[in-house]
């Protein structure tokens, strides 16, 4: 079967399809509406002009049928019928989403790059994921209801013309329509789209099955009229006289419904007792629709039996789709159970059109206002839906639509997640332990770091490492409720165990001192550290943020009064060198410091002179071992002065037990409030820094005083000071020798 046409013929074609396209749409369309379509047809026609379907037809024959289902079927208006013309215009053609933004503005423009963003959607994306997610997804991906009802109708004429595509193909599209489309067209109210959807999906992918019921259908059509010609007589005359304007007609099972039954009954075909249903839509006789459908209903069950268990009043509590209609069972002519479908014209026109019927007889004119309330409305049945996953619609109601995202797990599940949320959310969204094991993450195949905010569409596998714990960086980018729980409570663990191990190290450092741990002792040097709790201070011993120097110190300030004296003495007889003498004897050199700022640095010692602890010694930068440590009177030292003099590093040997020194620093200012507060908190959150006294006073509005502190180095205080000069109300800070 080969197509033949001449452009002649193929030209007539295109403006015969045109012309029906704008003649039954189901709004009535304005003066400026048509030539709205007429510009969207003509590029697409322009546009596709060198394209042609796989049966050989010209392109836009395609788009000319998605836009007439678009018109007639789901009965949308004017930009939706432009949009579904232009539908594969950017996908296909040179033109660009901006072009469709200048040419038919930017709602339009919104839809056709909505749509070209599913089609890419499609070709890299694994089906295997649940359909219910997937339409999740699309309706994440786009804010506008009319892209997903333009697709469907996309795909439902790509089903009607698979016929010239091959095999594999047809069935993988069948499937996907099965799985994805077809829930979703019923779950739109698309009740005929979505028959005829789930009808061609078995078509293509139970050819035999198919065509077997098709023609069991057909040959038993006779017999089903005659059956339903003797209802209809029946109830004529009672009908008549209640005034009904009425038509009753047979309402086949679909085929598709058909073999689901089947299926799950373990029947035969003629085994399946409702294979199709009696319809009878009324003229209303009353202003009262639905007590004009009970009065039909009391007039069928009159001559026909009911089953009270399969009366479903949706005239009461219609479908959230808006379905509208009472069903009965009955047992009807030959003793056969029959459902009866009673529906007013209006109710009717719902069922086969969905929402878009609904709002127009809702607010009469949809065009003028009905629309955008149909479409939030559909937006509405799409969100509160019911879904499986009990958790999925709590995250759902939690968070606004536009708040949200929606990922894939690497099985193809989908999460939700507020917007803004990291890699790391993400793996606390799967479990515990993913998140509180996780050390990085790959998205769409790419590696990232916890910290990669995600985005809706992103597939993303958590990367493991059974060693890896969280650490306090974790909370500057999580951003979900159960992210920061779980980490924070991780963090309060591993502080409660690192003080475990710290206490008993601080008892074992005490017993050395000769001093015994107990509330009081604990109590003083939580004070004198400017900590909060025990905790806190066994935490410190346990990371080693306090060790033997600082608890030296806090031994010696213990001990004051005494120091403070011998020190004195000391001071008195600064002549008397044994004492001195003595002091720097017991000085132990076991750490090397470079240059001006005293920095601790990797090194090696010279083979040249081999320098030992407390020798006077200097570093010497080498091309490529780093930092070589020689005597001053090293017999290479002259040599290496003079050549390489800006290669020469100031050294010099520390008791790194003592390496901290004190400090006092004169500070003055505006007397502010809370100044002193102030300056202590700074003082103290800066690490390793220990405040020995403190005596600032006030006076008419400004203030001096001294702190004494211990520092570690240079570098530290230097960065000490600048922090507090930027206290607010200090003018000046500065080093001085005395207090
Ligand atoms: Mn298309």
């Amino acid at each position: 079967m080969s197509y033949t046409a001449t452009i002649e013929d193929e030209n007539k074609e295109i403006a015969k399809r045109y012309k029906d396209l704008l003649k039954g749409t189901y709004q009535d369309l304005s003066l400026k509406d048509k030539k709205l379509i007429r510009t969207a047809f003509d590029l697409a026609v322009e546009a596709h002009s060198e394209q042609r379907r796989k049966s050989g037809e010209p392109y836009i024959y395609h788009p000319i049928a998605v836009a007439k289902i678009v018109a007639y079927e789901i009965g949308l208006g004017a930009t939706s019928i432009a949009a579904a013309l232009l539908h594969d215009v950017v996908e296909d053609t040179d033109y660009t989403t901006e072009d469709m933004e200048r040419l038919f503005g930017e709602n339009i423009a919104r839809i056709v790059s909505g749509l070209t963003k599913i089609s890419h959607l499609k070709k890299d994306k694994d089906f295997s994921i649940q359909a219910e997610n997937f339409r999740k997804m699309l309706l994440t991906l786009h804010d506008d209801v009319r892209v997903i009802l333009i697709k469907i109708a996309d795909r439902l004429h790509n089903m009607q013309t698979m016929d010239a595509m091959p095999a594999h193909k047809q069935v993988k599209i069948a499937s996907e329509t099965l799985y994805i489309y077809a829930p979703l067209a019923h779950r739109l109210g698309l009740y005929n789209l979505k028959t005829e959807l789930e009808d061609l999906g078995l078509k293509y992918t139970e050819p035999e099955v198919y065509s077997d019921i098709l023609s069991k259908i057909k040959e038993s059509t006779e017999e089903q009229q005659k059956y339903i010609d003797s209802f209809a007589k029946t109830l004529d005359n009672a009908l008549k006289t209640e005034a009904f304007e009425y038509d009753i007609k047979g309402r086949s099972k679909s085929i598709f419904s058909i073999r689901k039954k089947m299926r799950k009954q373990h029947v035969s075909y003629d085994e399946v007792y409702d294979k199709f249903a009696i319809r009878i839509v009324f003229k209303p006789v009353s202003k009262d629709e639905k007590f004009d459908a009970w009065k039909i209903y009391s007039i069928v069950t009159d001559f026909f039996k009911p089953n009270p268990s399969r009366l479903r009043d949706w005239i009461s509590q219609p479908k959230s789709t808006g379905y509208e209609a009472l069903h009965i069972t009955v047992i009807g002519p030959q003793n056969k159970w029959v459902e009866v479908q009673i529906r007013s014209e209006r109710m009717d026109e719902i069922a086969e059109k969905g929402y878009a019927a609904h709002f127009k007889y809702k607010q009469g004119n949809i065009k003028e206002n009905g629309l955008d309330g149909w479409l939030n409305k559909l937006r509405e049945t799409l969100e509160n839906q019911s879904i499986n996953a009990v958790d999925f619609v709590e995250d759902f109601k939690l968070n606004l639509y536009s708040k949200e995202i929606f990922v894939f797990t690497p099985k193809g599940d989908l999460k939700s997640l507020p917007k803004g949320a990291s890699a790391l959310d993400f793996a606390f969204s799967i479990h515990t332990d993913v998140g509180l094991k996780c050390r990085g993450a790959k998205v769409n195949g790419k590696l990232v770091p916890l910290s990669y905010i995600l985005k809706s569409g992103d597939h993303v596998e958590v990367q493991t490492a059974a060693m890896n714990k969280p650490n306090i960086r974790w909370l500057d980018f999580v951003i979900t409720a159960r992210a920061r729980t779980r980490i924070k409570t991780a963090l309060k663990e591993k502080e409660k165990e690192i003080a475990a191990e710290g206490k008993a190290v601080l008892a074992r450092k005490l017993r050395h001192l000769k001093i015994t741990m107990n509330e009081r002792v604990i109590n003083e040097m939580v004070t004198y550290f400017s900590l909060k709790t025990s905790l806190d201070l066994f935490y410190r011993f346990g990371t080693g943020a306090l060790d033997n120097t600082q608890l030296k110190a806090f031994v010696t300030q213990k001990n004051n009064a005494f120091i403070s004296f011998f020190k004195s003495k000391l001071k008195r007889n600064p002549t008397k060198g044994t004492i001195v003498e003595k002091e720097e004897t017991t000085t132990k050199y076991d750490a090397l410091v470079f240059g001006k700022e005293e920095e601790q640095l990797d090194y090696t010692i010279s083979k040249c002179c081999s320098p030992i602890q407390g020798d006077r010694v200097f570093g010497f930068i080498t091309i490529n071992e780093g930092i070589k440590v020689h005597k001053k009177d090293c017999p290479n030292a002259i040599s290496m002065q003079s050549n390489y003099a800006y290669r020469i590093l100031a050294a010099k040997w520390i008791d790194s037990s003592k390496e901290e020194f004190k400090a006092i620093l004169h500070i003055s200012g505006e007397d502010k409030k809370g100044i002193i507060n102030n300056l202590t908190k700074v003082i103290s959150n800066t690490m390793d820094v220990h405040i020995h006294n403190i005596n600032i006073s006030g006076n008419e509005g400004v203030f001096d005083g001294k702190i004494s502190i211990s520092v570690q180095n240079k570098t530290q205080l230097t960065k000490l000071i600048k922090s507090i000069q930027k206290v607010d109300g200090v003018q000046n800070v500065k080093r001085v020798n005395t207090l």
